[in-house]
Order: structure tokens, then sequence, then C-alpha cells
């Protein structure tokens, strides 16, 4: 197990808390090494019916938890679905919360190929885009880089962000190697930066006060991972694999793959910036690299 999954798995959060006055999370009831306590699917606003974000992964223990959630709010039932991006641990329990509550209207950014998988109706909606209910106006921002359609939000009366699979309470962000892609995540991180949030209300792990600060260590610890990739590659033009054995001496090789996928995705990116180059037309895993 890696230590990202390690770390994920030893934390567990309440079913259910009240995170601020407009802020209610229910856990999806989907631990695991890669979703920590679940995800947090959050109610928001202060009307009678209210929104609901990320709705998790269609557990069937999570019904009576969102339950107890609308109870312990003060309300008594959702206004609209709201969905970050179409992972699984996302998207995959909108379906079942349909059921229950009957047609609501389920707001994303589109992601052609994904979307289908979970057979609901979705109403596109882009960067800038606003959904508002009583005492909360969500303000959509364009976040890819974990996934390409992630949208975060402001909570503008808070100013604070939902970070979705960004910027997490527990363990690190993922990029994915097939869908994810590490120059835009940092332009996203930046992105979300700007905004100045107070707090963050992550999808993983509990509430972030510090908002500034936590988006501050994410960006310095991607960059200190290239300023390493860079270094190594000062020598003389590597594979991945001899990069990760010069930037990751100090961890148990049980580490390597997944730490290769990630100096991968600092290649790919760098690549992107024209500051390396590899073995024409070969893998990013079979190539060798060189910095430009
Ligand atoms: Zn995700």
């Amino acid at each position: 197990m890696t230590k990202n999954a390690e770390v994920m798995l030893g934390m567990e959060l309440p079913d259910v808390a009240l995170w601020s006055d407009r802020v209610a999370v229910a856990l999806g009831q989907n631990p695991s090494p890669f979703t920590g306590p679940g995800t947090n699917s959050y109610l928001i606003g202060t009307g009678s019916h209210r929104i609901l974000l990320d709705p998790g992964e269609g557990a069937e223990t999570y019904l009576p938890v969102l339950e107890s959630a609308l109870d312990r709010a003060g309300c008594e039932g959702i206004q609209e679905i709201v969905v970050t991006h179409a992972h699984p641990d996302h998207m995959g329990g909108v379906a079942s919360v349909l059921q229950r509550f009957g047609p609501l209207k389920v707001s994303k950014r589109p992601w052609p190929g994904s979307d289908e998988k979970f057979g609901v109706e979705v109403t596109a909606i882009d960067d800038g885009a606003v959904i508002q209910t009583e005492n909360a106006t969500l303000r959509a921002i364009h976040t890819p880089g974990h996934s390409p359609d992630h949208l975060s939000f402001m909570i503008e009366e808070e100013r604070a962000l939902v970070s979705g699979d960004n910027i997490l309470g527990v363990g690190t962000a993922v990029i994915p190697l097939d869908t994810g892609d590490l120059h835009d995540y940092m332009r996203s991180l930046e992105r979300v930066l700007a905004e100045e949030p107070r707090r963050i209300y992550p999808a993983h792990g509990p509430l972030i006060e510090d908002g500034p600060g936590k988006i501050h260590e994410y960006i310095s610890h991607r960059n200190e991972r290239e300023r390493e990739i860079l270094a190594a590659l000062q020598r003389q033009p590597m594979a991945v694999t001899e990069i990760v054995r010069i930037v990751y001496a100090a961890y148990p090789e049980v580490l390597y793959p997944a730490a290769g996928q990630s100096v991968t995705q600092h290649l790919l990116k760098l690549e992107r910036e024209n500051r390396v180059t590899r073995t024409p037309g070969a893998e990013p895993l079979s190539a060798r690299w060189a910095l430009s």
C-alpha cells in the first residue's frame, strides 16, 4: 500500500456534521484507500430545500445518512444536485438520490464519454455559472487537471471554496496518467489561490481552515518535486525509472510504481512547457528524457 493510501485509510469523520451556518456534510459511506473516510457530500444553503453537491458513489447506506443530514440541517429536501466531476465516487450516487427524491436538476460541466456511464440527464454548466439557493451563491470555476471536467465552486457568502478532488483534507490529490494533466492542475491551483478562499470544503477529509496556506503547500510540494526532477536530468538524459531512483532514493521501492506515475506527469508538464524533450516517438515510460 502506498503512503498516501495508508494516510487515506487512517482517518475517520462523523457521518453527519454542520461545518457552517449554511454547509452540512454527509459522508458518502465509501471509505477506501482512495477516498479516505469517504466522499463528503454537501448540503448547502439555509432554506427548506438545499443544494446537494457530490452525492457520493451510491453506497446503499448513504441515503439514510443523507436523510439524517437533512434532518440535522433543519431542512425538508433537495433543491437540485451539483457535481464537481464525473468520477464514480462523486457522481455514482446521483441515480439513487433521484430515485428517492424524485426528478431534480443535475448540473455539471460535460465530459463526453464519462457522463454517460451514470445514466442521468445532465444540465451543462461551465466556468462562471452561478447556482443560487437561500443564503448561498455558488460560482463555478473550471479547474481541470485531476479530471478535464472538474469544477470547483466559491460559496460567495463565506468566501469559501468547494474544492472537489483538487485539494483534499487528507492525503494528496491524484493526477491520473490517462485523463489527468499536471500542467492544467497547477494552473487550476493558481486560479483558486487568486480567489483567496478563507476556508476550503474538500471532497475528502476534514474542513480546511487555512485555505491559502493549504493551496500554497500544494503548489510548493509539486514545485519542489519538479526542481528535483530537473536537477536529476542535469546529470544526463534518463528514463522515468532512473529519475525515480534518484528523486525517491529515501523511499521504499514499493512506492516506485506510483512515484513513476508522478514523475511522468511532471515530465509531460515540462514537455508542454518546452523545458524537456524525449526520444522521438517513444512512450513516456520507455523514453529517455533530456533537458531542452
Ligand atoms: Zn475524482
